[in-house]
């Protein structure tokens, strides 16, 4: 249980802790993690996975992962797939794989519990004719001219619902509550409607479907789920959750509601999400520019970061626009201690060092990660001719430069100092080249030239270096907030939030790997994007060293 030492605890975490300290459910904690298989997950989604799955794990308890696949014209396969493939990759282990659709016989059977116990009706109105009756919130509904149908008219007519006798919109069974409820759900609220749809599942066995208030709360009692997590558009269902468990005298689950997660520069809605892929302005839904978990993780994100941010933001009860600079701080931050360090020149210009000699390579040696020492070292070729970026190079150099520039000295990271003596123009006055020397025994780790200098660039070998594709991206949306925009939020979209560039690397990243992460050195951190082939280097650029937005909005 939580030590005084750490952070205090979060509201569900309190009323776990309150329910256990009461012996409520024999001490046992089951939470669910609720997906509807209509897309892929995203970054709101990691927020509500790492609080079931922490809180269970924090109280020894468990984690069901339930699909919630009620709804037979959303939902596919691939969904089910995706979704259980980030919940693995995110780093959590469900103790059931379950299916809100394997429960559609025992929903059958409590509809018609509802029914005998007077608590239920088949409706014939059509929809415009139920929500004429339906009230406002400040006026009470008028009942149905179908509520005091008999028990076995109602049964007789549920009963042929179920069996196709009835085309769709005709008839629908209704939670026989209170037309005059403050809470416009406990009106009434239909729990089975007729669709003559597949399902993913169960195929053509249906043709009526359960409602998400009646499938919902059901779903976790049948588990057993100690404590069910959802956000907050769902706190006015919970009377209507209460109300379902108790009129079918069911196992107790308990309902509970959090802060949704919003990001700030991002949409998280699945729907708006899938019109992105649908209508190309995305490649698809691991576009490293979606804020989805499969987008997140082809764009180097990791795990560890994601989860680290979700802890970060806390659990909140009112709802609020977390900052991407958080995310990215968080991922920025992991990422510096694991990963590999390399050199690569996005914007290159050429050096000559004119005093080494033609035609020899020598091999230095470069240290993968200084953040991990057990992480080893590469060799690293050095030549006459090398690449550098060019704003490492300033004709007129200001006072505080301290690179390249004419005579002035600079350290060549894991290699030498260099002086540039002479700049190469074309005709049209642009430089083509840099004509240095190098101080022959200013060798990193070797250096007794007792040189000093102020800057370290990188730098790659023009022989030995290799081309890559470099995917460069931007923030997708232009504003904060796109969803509270008027309009279509598609209007906001960032037209320059990707850019591809040839970069020069150095030749160790021909044998990059999928999923290893990459500092390239003074540049950001990129990861081997999966367009990547046998000749052809792909890489994507997670995040950068610094935060940019930050330093733009302090100009
Ligand atoms: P979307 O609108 O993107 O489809 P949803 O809430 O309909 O989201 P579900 O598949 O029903 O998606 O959600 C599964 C679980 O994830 C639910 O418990 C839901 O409350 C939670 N969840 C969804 N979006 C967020 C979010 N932005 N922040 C926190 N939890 C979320
Ligand atoms: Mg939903």
């Amino acid at each position: 249980m939580a030590e005084a030492t750490e952070k205090p605890l979060n509201f569900i975490e309190q009323i776990i802790e309150d329910d256990l300290a009461a012996g409520k459910n024999d001490g046992r904690v089951l939470t669910r993690f609720p997906p509807e298989p209509n897309g892929y997950l995203h970054i709101g989604h990691a927020k509500s996975i790492c609080l079931n799955f922490g809180v269970a794990q924090k109280y020894g308890g468990k984690t069901n992962l339930r699909f919630d696949d009620t709804n037979p014209v959303t939902e596919e396969t691939e969904y089910v797939e995706s979704i259980k493939a980030d919940v693995k990759w995110l780093g959590f282990d469900w103790a059931e794989e379950l299916y809100a659709s394997d429960y559609f016989d025992q929903l059958y059977e409590f509809a018609l519990k509802l029914i005998q116990k007077g608590l239920a009706y088949v409706d014939d109105s059509t929809s415009e004719e139920m929500a004429a009756m339906k009230g406002t919130p400040t006026l009470a509904g008028i009942n149905s001219p179908y509520r005091e149908r008999t028990i076995e008219e109602n049964l007789d007519l549920f009963t042929r619902m179920k069996n196709g006798e009835f085309a769709e919109g005709t008839h629908v069974l209704r939670a026989k509550i209170n037309m005059a409820s403050t809470n416009m759900l406990m009106r009434d609220p239909i729990i089975y409607r007729i669709k003559f749809a597949t399902h993913h599942r169960t195929g053509d066995k249906w043709c009526i479907y359960p409602m998400y208030d009646f499938a919902h709360g059901q779903s976790d009692s049948i588990e057993q789920i100690t404590h069910s997590i959802c956000t907050l558009e769902f706190v006015p269902h919970r009377e209507l959750y209460d109300w379902c468990i108790e009129s079918l005298e069911i196992f107790p689950s308990k309902q509970y509601e959090f802060a949704r997660l919003n990001l700030s520069y991002a949409i998280t809605s699945k729907r708006k999400l899938l019109q992105l892929v649908n209508e190309n302005f995305v490649t698809g839904w691991d576009d490293p520019r979606m804020p989805t978990i499969s987008g997140m993780r082809r764009r180097g994100y990791t795990p560890e970061a994601i989860r680290e941010f979700c802890d970060r933001i806390g659990v909140a009860k009112r709802d609020n626009l977390i900052d991407v600079s958080l995310l990215e701080f968080c991922v920025r931050e992991h990422l510096n201690k694991v990963s590999t360090r390399v050199m690569a020149v996005l914007d290159p210009i050429k050096v000559v060092i004119t005093n080494y000699p033609e035609g020899q390579v020598e091999e230095l040696t470069a240290e993968n990660n200084p953040e991990d020492h057990e992480s080893g070292s590469r060799p690293m070729p050095f030549s006459r001719e090398i690449l550098i970026e060019k704003d490492d190079f300033m004709e007129n150099p200001t006072k505080k430069y301290f690179r390249l520039g004419p005579g002035l000295m600079v350290r060549l990271k894991h290699a030498y100092i260099i002086k540039c003596d002479d700049i190469v123009k074309d005709e049209n006055g642009e430089i083509v080249e840099l004509h240095c020397s190098y101080i022959e025994n200013s060798r990193s780790g070797n250096d007794t030239s007792g040189i000093n200098v102020k800057g370290t660039i990188h730098w790659v070998s023009e022989a030995h270096a290799v081309d890559a594709e470099v995917r460069l991206y931007d923030r997708l949306f232009k504003v904060e907030d796109p969803s509270r925009e008027d309009g279509d939020f598609k209007e906001y979209l960032n037209p320059d939030s990707l850019e591809v560039i040839t970069a020069k690397v150095e030749p160790a990243l021909k044998h990059a790997t999928l999923g290893t992460p990459y500092q390239f050195l003074r540049k950001g951190y990129f990861c081997l994007d999966p367009d990547s082939t046998a000749d052809t280097l792909v890489f994507n650029k997670t995040v950068g060293l610094k935060d940019t937005w930050a330093k733009e909005a302090g100009k």
